[in-house]
């Protein structure tokens, strides 16, 4: 029989669980425990609905492309509960001088694949927009092997600085929360250096690619759930025998054995021949302080904060929700000097998120600079209502700080992954997932997860 400590109750943790139970009730000889330090499972997903309006604490979504997610809902029976996103609304703007830009049709990421919208655009520059179409006949020599840059050295090279700062940089901040000089191109934009070590020009890779999918239907760009992302969390949670769950049970010290793992509660002391940790890497790190180079290691996987605020306006008070811009919200480069680094327009991103009289934002913020709850929401407000023009108070405002939730993955990222594997490759039993190593979205973590209970039965 063998034994696993999943070690976190965020959905890298529980998927692993999910499909150490699955495998169990297929006739597997594993038996499981969960332990979560808080009292509550999901980790950063969480939903909470405040009267008609539904509040995403965390994640909203998650890419349609990376298929693992979508899975595990309907592995654990919520299939008929996925909800696309509206992408026929579908417009990103980019906060330039004060004034909202729509981001020119056609950009996948920071690669034009339409020359006449980026002929158009107000956002670039001339030299910008000479440079971009001029990548696809003469771009610049590719990565050599085994070499890493950062994403603003990836896309200067490409498209130059301007490309960087109004795009790289807030697309980059809007999912990593991270600075674009400092993200590893190989590991946050793995499929852009393949493409360019194939082809060398992105512009002629990106247009190619798009041939190749032909007139095959496009699949909605985000996926959520009907009542919200706390429904995968609440759905997988079901698919877990209770018995093995431990909340509010942190593990405090995990000791290797001859043979297997002891994992220590301030409440028990457990053997396991198998543990999961699927926790951020600094936590990781601490439990492993016996191993100095591995937790070294984990150790230097830096992290930001993140900070949602949302915020709901009645749209009788604002005149007309149609007011504000259409589209699924903007982003906000750094020489803006704001301190929201982006804002989605949830009322248009998917349905019924509020009811159709109000509408619903919700803003990004990396750093609070030890400002109170009050004093963040305020300066939100105050942002938006100079941005979208907004001149009435909001209905209500909730927000909630995620410190030291998002890794990043920084210059030289996957070279020390493969050291981390190597060192934990030499403890047999253990198992390292979650956002720190192969991707931070959550088809990523769930997908980490599944691979761990599969591994742990056939290694
Ligand atoms: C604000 C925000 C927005 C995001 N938006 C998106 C998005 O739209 N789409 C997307 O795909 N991804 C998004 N992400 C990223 C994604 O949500 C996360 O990467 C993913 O959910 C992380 O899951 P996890 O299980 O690895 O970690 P976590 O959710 O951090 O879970 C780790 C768990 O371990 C527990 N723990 C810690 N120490 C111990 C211990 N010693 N013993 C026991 N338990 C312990 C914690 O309490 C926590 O529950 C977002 C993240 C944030 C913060």
């Amino acid at each position: 029989m063998k034994r696993v400590a999943v070690v976190g109750g965020g959905i890298s943790g529980l998927s692993a669980a999910f499909y150490l139970e699955r495998l169990r009730r297929a006739g597997a000889q594993v038996e499981y425990s969960l332990f979560e330090s808080s009292p509550r499972l999901g980790g950063v997903i969480r939903t909470e609905r405040f009267d008609d309006c539904l509040i995403e604490a965390g994640p909203d979504s998650f890419l349609t492309s990376k298929p693992w997610a979508a899975d595990l809902a309907r592995d654990a029976g919520i299939g008929d509960q996925l909800l696309p996103s509206n992408d026929r609304k579908r417009k990103t703007y980019i906060l330039d001088r004060g004034k909202l830009l729509p981001m020119p049709d056609g950009l996948q990421m920071m690669v034009p694949t339409k020359a006449w919208p980026i002929m158009q655009t107000e956002l670039l520059s001339p030299s910008t927009k000479f440079k971009m179409l001029g990548e696809f006949v003469s771009p610049p020599e590719p990565l050599a092997p085994d070499v890493d840059e950062s994403v603003a050295a990836f896309i200067r090279r490409h498209f130059g600085d301007e490309v960087v700062t109004k795009l790289a940089d807030p697309l980059l901040a809007g999912i990593y929360g991270g600075d674009s000089n400092r993200l590893s191109a190989r590991a946050t934009l793995p499929a852009m250096v393949a493409r360019e070590a194939e082809h060398h020009s992105l512009v002629r890779a990106a247009i190619k690619a798009m041939r190749e999918r032909g007139s095959q239907p496009s699949l909605p760009l985000f996926t959520s759930f009907r009542t919200g992302m706390q429904q995968l969390v609440d759905a997988v949670v079901a698919g877990i025998d209770q018995r093995s769950v431990r909340l509010n049970a942190p593990v405090a010290s995990l000791i290797h054995l001859t043979s297997g793992w002891r994992v220590a509660t301030s409440a028990s002391v457990e053997d396991f021949s198998h543990v999961i940790l699927a926790l951020p890497a600094y936590a990781s790190a601490a439990l492993l302080a016996t191993y100095p180079d591995l937790a070294a290691q984990l150790n230097s996987i830096q992290y930001t904060d993140s900070i949602t605020v949302s915020l709901v306006y009645r749209c009788d008070k604002l005149r007309r929700c149609t007011e504000l811009p259409p589209g699924f919200g903007f982003l906000v480069p750094p020489p803006e000097k704001k301190k929201m680094i982006a804002c989605t327009f949830v009322h248009n991103k998917f349905d019924s998120r509020c009811g159709d009289d109000h509408v619903l934002l919700r803003a990004f913020l990396t750093r609070a600079g030890g400002a109170t709850d009050a004093q963040l929401i305020a300066a939100v407000e105050s942002e938006l209502a100079s941005i979208l023009k907004i001149e009435v108070p909001t209905e209500f405002a909730r927000i909630y700080r995620w410190p030291r939730a998002m890794p990043q993955y920084e210059v030289g990222h996957l070279e020390k992954l493969a050291h981390i594997e190597d060192a934990a490759h030499a403890l047999p039993g253990l198992r390292l997932i979650g956002n720190a190593y192969h991707g931070l979205g959550i088809p990523d973590c769930v997908r980490e997860g599944k691979l761990a209970a599969e591994e742990v039965l056939t290694g």
